[in-house]
């Protein structure tokens, strides 16, 4: 119903004004006649993309928040900067930690007030859209955005802070070379003037993009992937370290840090906070420390936010553990080099482990980062490759001189290891694809 009064009322709502009056009428009404069209307009579309979002989930297809969005923005091409308008925005992006980082500080600032969040990983436009609709009364804002889509998001919602966590080499077909994102976002920054950009000090990528911005809040939290800080963003040449501080004769630097994590500690010149996570690895506590830290920019203190970011102990699926028959699954998501270098921190104890690797659009249909894996690190337990793309995986684990078995259907894969817990690592479709199905046999969707 929504979709038909939309197309009954989309032409003449987007048409040029000299469709409603003629000259020599009095502009200001006829003004204030086209606003009120435009409210109206825009509120149809909003509607139409809940009802959109709602026909896609009791349908079964998904999760509502991208179609729900497409047609949002496909009616109301403005939709976002109108649901935007009023409300404290903050923006979450980077290469890795996302969708983690924006769960921890959707929930320190949902202790401040109501909160809007794509929670899903939808992180365009149509997911920002759908998010921000979802929640029409919250006065918050957090939304993942992809690095390639931020200065376009940013641009519709003038964001109050970008948190800007790390970036580093994804898929060569997705994400270019990471020099190229990192100026892409340094020239989006350049153009919000009002925007505080809380940013990684440990990254120079990031410190050379934030660099660009106004205003900016460094936060040290380290870096767990040095792979493509070896030199300078700015000049090209090889940058000189000196235990944590980093430097160019260009003058490109590590600045000076205005919070910093030592340990699992949170430092600011006024407050020291403790992140005792449940969630696993260092690189969630780098991530926590970074929406701690962007959560006081906006008045929420260390010590609240620390404590409403304590009680996660699962995002979107990812570090859940389910049980199945004799085994107990523990699922990470990891889909570009530094990510599994994080998450090979997490994989000591050894665990048997099922490793799933697609290539559709999503994830990147380049599968050459597999060799830019540290699988080498990876100690010897049981190991079954699988998703689409297993054989790919299986000839990056016997260079490593991993022994394992190939098995492209991750569920047969599952059979294939012992009993007790198991250690599962998937890429992006594979990951959702996987948890579907365990969804589906436990019978909760
Ligand atoms: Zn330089």
């Amino acid at each position: 119903m929504f979709l038909v009064a939309a197309a009954l009322l989309k032409p003449r709502c987007r048409g040029a004004p000299g469709l409603w009056f003629r000259r020599g009428e009095d502009d200001g009404l006829v003004r204030a006649t086209v606003c009120r069209l435009r409210r109206a307009w825009a509120r149809v579309a909003v509607r139409a993309g809940l009802a959109a979002a709602w026909v896609s989930r009791r349908s079964g297809l998904g999760a509502g928040s991208i179609i729900g969005g497409r047609v949002a923005l496909a009616l109301d091409p403005d939709a976002l900067s109108r649901l935007a308008a009023g409300r404290c925005v903050v923006l979450v992006s980077g290469t890795n930690g996302k969708t983690t980082t924006s769960h921890l500080l959707a929930a320190a600032l949902r202790t401040a007030g109501r909160v809007a969040h794509n929670a899903t990983g939808s992180n365009m436009a149509d997911g920002a859209v759908a998010a921000l609709a979802a929640a029409a009364d919250a006065e918050y804002a957090v939304l993942e955005v992809d690095e390639w889509h931020l200065a376009a998001v940013a641009e519709a919602v003038d964001p109050v802070v970008v948190l800007l966590l790390n970036l580093t080499r994804d898929q060569l077909d997705r994400g270019t070379e990471v020099r190229a994102v990192a100026a892409v976002l340094g020239a989006a920054l350049v153009r919000l003037p009002r925007t505080l950009v809380v940013a990684n000090a440990d990254d120079p990528m990031v410190v050379w993009a934030a660099g660009m911005a106004s205003r900016a809040h460094w936060v040290a939290v380290g870096a767990g992937w040095t792979g493509d800080a070896a030199t300078c963003p700015r000049c090209g040449s090889i940058l000189r370290t000196d235990g944590p501080s980093w430097k160019c004769g260009c003058g490109l630097a590590r600045p000076e840090p205005d919070s910093w994590l030592d340990g699992e500690l949170l430092h600011t010149a006024q407050s020291v906070t403790a992140l005792d996570m449940r969630l696993p690895g260092r690189f969630n506590i780098r991530n926590a420390a970074l929406a701690v830290a962007a959560a006081a920019t906006l008045g929420v203190s260390p010590q609240r936010a620390a404590t409403a970011i304590r009680e996660i102990d699962a995002v979107a699926g990812r570090f859940a553990v389910i049980h199945r028959g004799q085994q107990e699954l523990r699922l990470l998501l990891a889909k570009n080099p530094a990510g599994w270098a994080e998450t090979l921190s997490v994989l000591e104890e050894a665990r048997a482990l099922l490793v799933v690797i697609n290539a559709r659009e999503a994830d990147g249909r380049d599968t050459s980062w597999l060799w830019d894996v540290p699988f080498e690190q990876l100690p010897r337990r049981a190991i079954v490759a699988s998703g689409e793309r297993a054989a790919d995986l299986g000839v990056r684990l016997s260079y490593a001189g991993l022994d394992h078995h190939t098995q492209p259907d991750p569920l047969a894969a599952l059979a294939l290891l012992p009993a007790g817990k198991v250690d599962v690592v998937a890429n992006y479709t594979g990951f959702h694809q996987l948890l579907r199905r365990l969804a589906r046999e436990a019978g909760t969707s």
